[in-house]
C-alpha cells in the first residue's frame, strides 16, 4: 500500500480519480483501491517560538508568556522544535498511523521548495524510513496526471533536495531575523519611551526600504528646466522632424548632457536655420519579432497589476483559483519559468478545442492560429531541471460565468500569451535616419507595421509604456520618414526649440513596486552587487512578493497616495521604523545578496550551518547595535521617575486603563514604580498595583 501525502486537498483529489478502485473514507484518510490519501492544508508543523527556547526563570507577562528581555537576545536554537498545528492534528495522527503499515510514501508536496518542505518536515517529524518518491503535478487534467504518475522519481533526487534545503534554511533564517530584529528594536524604542512594536522581517523591511527612498526623493526633487532642439528638414521626397543629439564638447549642458543654457540653446536654433545640410546615414530595413514567451507569475503579476489596477496578492489568488479543482483552466502559477517542455507542443490542438469551447467569443483568433507553429518558447532545453514551465491553458472545459471580473481577466492573458505561440512573427518596417546640418547631428526614427502577427492576438504590457516614454522625449514619432539615401541633400528649414522640465520619480504602485524588488539590481550602484543581483532575481519569491506587499499596507508602513486609486508611499511610521534601524537590517542589497547565499545552501555550494552561522554572526552584531541606537520615534513626553531616579515614568496601557511606569522596569537594577493615571498624568499620591510584564505586546512576525 501507498500513502500519499499532498499539501493540500485539492491535488489529492486530482491524483485519487485517476486511480482505480474503490473509493472508502476513514476520518482524514480516503483509501482508493489500495492506495491511501491524507491531504494537509498548508505547514502542518509551525517553528516553535522563543518561549520554547527561553530559560524557564524568564518572568511571565499576564498572557502568560515570557517577557521580552535584551539579555535573551539572540535567541539561537540549537535543536529546532516543531510543533503540531492544532487544525491538521487528525490529519497528522493518521499519517503517523499509517507510516507504520504502508509500503512507500509518496509525497504530493507543490512542485516548488515550499511544497517540499511542508511534506518532508512531516516524515521527518515522525521519522519515517519508509521509501519516498515524488509526485510532481503541474497541471490537474487527468492526461497529465497520469503522465506525472508514470513519471515519479525518488525523493532523494538531487533537485528535491536542493528545494529542501533552500526552504528549510529560509525558514529558520526568517525566524532567527525577524524574532531577533523585531524584540531587540521594539525593546530598544520602548526604552527611548516610544509605546509599540517595530516589526522587522528579511524582505519586508528591504522592500519598505526601496518604497521610502523613492519617496524621499520625490520630497526633495527640485525640477530643473532644459530645453530640446528639433529641425524640420526637407527633402526632395518630403520633410521631416530630425531630433537634435548634443555632441560631448556641446558647451551649455549640464551633468545628465541636457542643454540647460538658454542663450547657448537660441543661438544654435539661429545658427542651424535655413542650412544646407545632408543625409548620413539612411537605414530602413524589415525586421520580425516573436511571440513573447508565455508568462511566469512574475509577469502576469506585474501584467495584470498594471492592465487592471490590482493588487499582487489578488492575482495569485485568481491564478490559483484558474489552477485549483474544480476549475483546472490553467497549469501550475508559482512557476519562475516562461518556457515550455517540446511535448507539450502535441497539446496543442486539444488545448485549442478546449478555448473554442470556453471562449466563443474569440473563435476568430483562435481559428488563426496554426498549431503547426512551434515558437521558441517550446525548448526543451530551458525548462531542463526545472519541474515547471510557464503558466499556460489546459485541455479542461468549463463554464466562465461564475468567475470574478479579475479571474476573467487574467484567464484571457493566460489565454492570449499561449495563442501568440501559434501565430507568425509581427513584421515591421524600422527606418533611422541621421543628418548632419553645420556640424550638428539630427536623428529620426519610425516604425511601420507590415504585418500584425501575433499582435492581433496578445498586446503585452511593455508596449504601453514604452509608447509612454516614447511620447515623453519624442524621439520615436509617429510621423512619416520619406524615402531618401545616404548622401542627399537636405536643407534644415527651422529649428524649434523645446521648453523642458525634469519629472520627479514616480511614487511606486503595486505593480512596480513588485518589479522593484524583481528588478532590484536596478537600485544599486555598485557594480559587483550588480550583476550578483541581476542573476538572484532580487528578493522575495514569486510566491510570496505579493503578500509581503499587502502586509507592509495592513501593518501601516504603507498607505495610499491621496488622490489616487493605485499608488502608494510609506507612512509616517513606516519611515519612523526605517529610520530606527541599523543600515544591514533594512539595506535591499544585502537582502538581495541573502537570497543568493540562499541559493547557495540549495546547490550545495555553502553548508547550511555555514549560511547559519554567518547570518548568526551578523544578526549578533546588529542587535548589540540596537542596545544603544538612537531612534527617532514619535514618543509622548515622560516624567522623571522620582523613586530611582534616572528613569522616565511613561503611560501605559493595561486592561484596566492607562497607568504610568518606569522606564527601568526591565534594567539592571530595575525599578519597579508605577502610578495611577490621572487625567493623562501620574497620580503620584496613589501607588498603582504593579502590572507584571506591563505594555509588552506580542507581536505576529512573518
Ligand atoms: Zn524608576
Amino acid at each position: 500500500m501507498r500513502l500519499f501525502i499532498s499539501e493540500k486537498p485539492s491535488l489529492a483529489e486530482a491524483v485519487a480519480k485517476v486511480l482505480p478502485g474503490a473509493v472508502r473514507k476513514d476520518g482524514a484518510i480516503t483509501y482508493v483501491g489500495d492506495d491511501a490519501f491524507v491531504p494537509l492544508a498548508g505547514h502542518a508543523l509551525a517553528q516553535a517560538m522563543p518561549d520554547a527556547y527561553l530559560p524557564d526563570d524568564v518572568p511571565l507577562n499576564k498572557k502568560g508568556n515570557k517577557i521580552w528581555r535584551e539579555q535573551d537576545l539572540p535567541i539561537v536554537p540549537t535543536t529546532w522544535i516543531m510543533e503540531p498545528e492544532a487544525r491538521l492534528q487528525r490529519n497528522l495522527a493518521a499519517i503517523e498511523k499509517l507510516l507504520k503499515t504502508v509500503d512507500e510514501v509518496v509525497h504530493l508536496g507543490d512542485p516548488e521548495p515550499e511544497g517540499q518542505l511542508i511534506v518532508d518536515e512531516v516524515l521527518h517529524y515522525f521519522g519515517n524510513r519508509k521509501p519516498v518518491i515524488r509526485l510532481l503535478v503541474n497541471d490537474y487534467n487527468e492526461t497529465k496526471v497520469r503522465q506525472s504518475l508514470a513519471n515519479m522519481r525518488s525523493n532523494d533526487a538531487p533537485e528535491f533536495r536542493a528545494w529542501y534545503r533552500w526552504a528549510y534554511a529560509q525558514s529558520h533564517y526568517n525566524w532567527l531575523f525577524g524574532l531577533n530584529l523585531t524584540r531587540a528594536a521594539t525593546l530598544r524604542a520602548r526604552a527611548l519611551g516610544f509605546d509599540g512594536a517595530l516589526t522587522v522581517g528579511s524582505v519586508q523591511t528591504p522592500a519598505l526600504k526601496i518604497v521610502c527612498d523613492r519617496d524621499r526623493a520625490i520630497e526633495t526633487f527640485r525640477s530643473v528646466p532644459y530645453f530640446t532642439m528639433t529641425a524640420r528638414i526637407e527633402h526632395a521626397n518630403g520633410p521631416f522632424i530630425g531630433m537634435w543629439k548634443a555632441s560631448d564638447e556641446q558647451a551649455g549642458l549640464d551633468d545628465a548632457k541636457r542643454l540647460v543654457d538658454g542663450s547657448v540653446a537660441k543661438a544654435l536654433t539661429e545658427r542651424l536655420s535655413g542650412q544646407i545640410a545632408s543625409i548620413t546615414d539612411y537605414e530602413k530595413a524589415e525586421r520580425r519579432e516573436g511571440a513573447p514567451l508565455p508568462m511566469s507569475l512574475n509577469e502576469l503579476t506585474v501584467a495584470a497589476c498594471t492592465k487592471f489596477g490590482c493588487t499582487g496578492a489578488e492575482v495569485l489568488e485568481a491564478a490559483q483559483k484558474l489552477y485549483d479543482r474544480p476549475l483546472q483552466l490553467t497549469t501550475y502559477p508559482r512557476t519562475e519559468v516562461r518556457h515550455l517542455s517540446e511535448a507539450q507542443h502535441a497539446d496543442a490542438p486539444e488545448i485549442l478545442a478546449a478555448l473554442r469551447k470556453n471562449l466563443p467569443a474569440m473563435q476568430g483568433v483562435i481559428d488563426r492560429t496554426d498549431p503547426s507553429l512551434k515558437s521558441s518558447a517550446f525548448n526543451d532545453k530551458k525548462v531542463d531541471g526545472t519541474s515547471h514551465h510557464g503558466i499556460v491553458p489546459t485541455v479542461a472545459t468549463a463554464d466562465l460565468s461564475g468567475l470574478t471580473p479579475l479571474e476573467r481577466n487574467v484567464y484571457d492573458m493566460i489565454v492570449r500569451s499561449y495563442l501568440a505561440q501559434f501565430y507568425p512573427p509581427a513584421v515591421f518596417m524600422q527606418t533611422k535616419i541621421e543628418a548632419h546640418v553645420d556640424g550638428e547631428r539630427f536623428l529620426a526614427s519610425g516604425k511601420t507595421p507590415v504585418s500584425l502577427g501575433w499582435r492581433e492576438v496578445y498586446a503585452p504590457v511593455e508596449d504601453d509604456a514604452a509608447a509612454a516614454s516614447a511620447d515623453a522625449d519624442g524621439s520615436e514619432g509617429k510621423q512619416h520618414l520619406p524615402a531618401m539615401a545616404q548622401g542627399d541633400a537636405v536643407t534644415c528649414a527651422a529649428c524649434t526649440l523645446q521648453s523642458r522640465e525634469t519629472k520627479a520619480p514616480e511614487r511606486f504602485d503595486e505593480s512596480s513596486l513588485l518589479k522593484a524588488m524583481i528588478d532590484l539590481h536596478k537600485f544599486t550602484t555598485d557594480p559587483a552587487a550588480k550583476a550578483r543581483l541581476k542573476e538572484g532575481k532580487g528578493i522575495g519569491t514569486s510566491a510570496t512578493r505579493a503578500g509581503i506587499i499587502s502586509e507592509l499596507r495592513e501593518r501601516g508602513f504603507l498607505e495610499p497616495l491621496k488622490g489616487s486609486k493605485t499608488k502608494f508611499m510609506t507612512s509616517k511610521s513606516g519611515r519612523g521604523l526605517l529610520d530606527a534601524l541599523p543600515g544591514p537590517v533594512k539595506d535591499p542589497t544585502m537582502a538581495g545578496m541573502f537570497k543568493i547565499a540562499l541559493d547557495g545552501v540549495a546547490s550545495g555550494e555553502i553548508s547550511y550551518e555555514q549560511f547559519i552561522e554567518r547570518n548568526v554572526g551578523f544578526i549578533t552584531k546588529v542587535v548589540t547595535g540596537l542596545r544603544t541606537a538612537s531612534m527617532n520615534l514619535p514618543v509622548a513626553p515622560g516624567v522623571p521617575c522620582p523613586k530611582c531616579r534616572s528613569g522616565q515614568l511613561r503611560q501605559l496601557k493595561s486592561e484596566k486603563g492607562p497607568f504610568w511606569g518606569c522606564s527601568n522596569f526591565t534594567a539592571e537594577p530595575k525599578c519597579s514604580a508605577s502610578y495611577p493615571d490621572q487625567d493623562g498624568k501620574p497620580n503620584f499620591q496613589m501607588k498603582a498595583k504593579p502590572a507584571k510584564g506591563f505594555g509588552i505586546k506580542k507581536v505576529e512576525v512573518a
